[in-house]
């Protein structure tokens, strides 16, 4: 590879904002999918900081399209094992006009766990508060979706279930703020039970150690706090060596495979999760990254000399910015997203928090003041009796003091 290759900011600006528009023939099979692709978009425009060259419009509508994706709970609240968000409107939208309708023709409209996730990202993307989620419905929509043994499928109607959809499933309950939904001690159990002998994770038990699931694997650990009780010191080294084995020139999902764009996230994220990212060649992963750039359209591709793609130019610029290179904004290894909307989502959970707090305040005042008025209306009552009483006690033998001594 020519090693004086720049990086071409510019082109890969070009590159995010034109497939927000429009997409080439290709992706026409991933158009129940549309959601993830609009996340890569948004997402690599955050990482290379230039969501400003989307005007607040434009955010706007891709807002309202995404919320327009959102499957709700239906008037008897019997579709919530199929709430959180569609991929693209081919199976349903949601719109306060017509849901109800959409809902009750089309059997097959349905959440999917990747869509709710990345559907979720993309509004924090774009600052939005979240407050149009149905945050209930959508933990049910998650909850629905484990298995008996700890891994996650993707939808209600049923599909492959492993380690990618755990990954989702930790996602969406940590932007969430509620962990509710998973039981955490049976998807730690089938991650452990993921994890082959060569030290690393495969997308269940028994199956081959893989790059791609390794980071599902770890960064799920690390989001649910399970980390320290599902692996032992010797493991960990044991991965380290895994990840840092990975390298050649740029990074490879297994042994023996060729160097791929997008390890360069996954197996990179994984050893920085580890506090081990130091341990790799930075200035060999960068030249492998560069040499899948595409210096005319802009994105990069999974090898060179081939198309870019949505998936790859994303996860090329997040594995360059893991290295602190190109001015890129930092990205939090586990979310998959930048810092800057790590920090939103945190501040998010602080204001759900202060407003619960407010709400307890508020009905425990409520009952106090309920309690005490109940008790001011006794205490009145009281007051009135003892009056009455009183009164009598003086004016009753008055009377018949009068009365006797007028009839005597
Ligand atoms: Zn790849």
């Amino acid at each position: 590879m020519d090693s004086s290759t720049s990086f071409e900011r510019k082109k890969h600006i070009r590159f995010f904002s034109r497939i927000l528009q429009i997409l080439p023939h290709r992706y026409s099979i991933l158009d129940t999918s549309r959601l993830t692709i609009t996340f890569f978009a948004l997402s690599g425009l955050d990482v290379l900081n230039a969501l400003d060259h989307l005007s607040e419009k434009n955010k706007q509508e891709i807002i309202e399209w995404i919320y327009s994706l959102q499957v709700i709970p239906n008037e008897a609240e019997s579709n919530t094992c199929k709430c959180g968000f569609r991929g693209s409107t081919c199976n349903g939208v949601t719109t306060p006009q017509y849901a109800k309708a959409m809902e009750s023709t089309n059997e097959y409209d349905s959440s999917h766990i990747a869509m709710t996730y990345t559907g979720l990202a993309s509004l924090l993307i774009l600052s939005d508060d979240l407050q149009r989620v149905n945050k209930k419905a959508c933990l049910e929509g998650i909850r629905a979706l484990q298995l008996p043994d700890g891994s996650f499928k993707s939808t209600y109607d049923g599909s492959e279930n492993d380690m990618r959809f755990i990954y989702c499933a930790c996602c969406v309950s940590a932007i969430l703020n509620d962990f509710s939904a998973i039981d955490t001690a049976q998807a730690t159990s089938f991650i452990r039970k993921s994890l082959c002998y060569d030290g690393a994770f495969g997308q269940g038990p028994g199956l081959e150690s893989h790059g791609g699931s390794t980071f599902c694997a770890f960064a799920s650990l690390k989001l649910m706090k399970t980390l320290n009780s599902a692996l032992s010191k010797q493991q960990l080294k044991w991965l380290e060596y895994w990840c840092v084995s990975r390298q050649k020139m740029g990074f490879h999902g297994r042994p023996h495979k060729d160097d791929d764009t997008c390890y360069s996230f996954w197996v990179g994220a994984t050893l920085k999760l580890l506090g081990v990212f130091e341990l790799i060649d930075f200035k060999e992963n960068e030249e492998f990254v560069l040499s899948t750039q595409d210096n005319i359209v802009g994105g990069f591709a999974k090898w060179p000399q081939i198309h870019p793609d949505a998936l790859h130019s994303y996860m090329g610029v997040c594995g360059l910015s893991l290295m602190g290179l190109h001015n890129l904004q930092p990205i939090d290894p586990a979310l998959n997203v930048t810092q800057r909307v790590r920090t939103h989502m945190e501040e998010l959970h602080a204001k759900w928090a202060a407003a619960e707090t407010r709400k307890l305040q508020t009905t425990s005042m409520d009952r106090s003041r309920t309690k005490s008025s109940t008790i001011d209306r006794t205490h009145t009552g009281t007051v009135v009796l003892a009056f009455v009483i009183g009164l009598g006690a003086v004016v009753v033998p008055w009377i018949y003091k009068v009365y006797f001594r007028h009839a005597t």
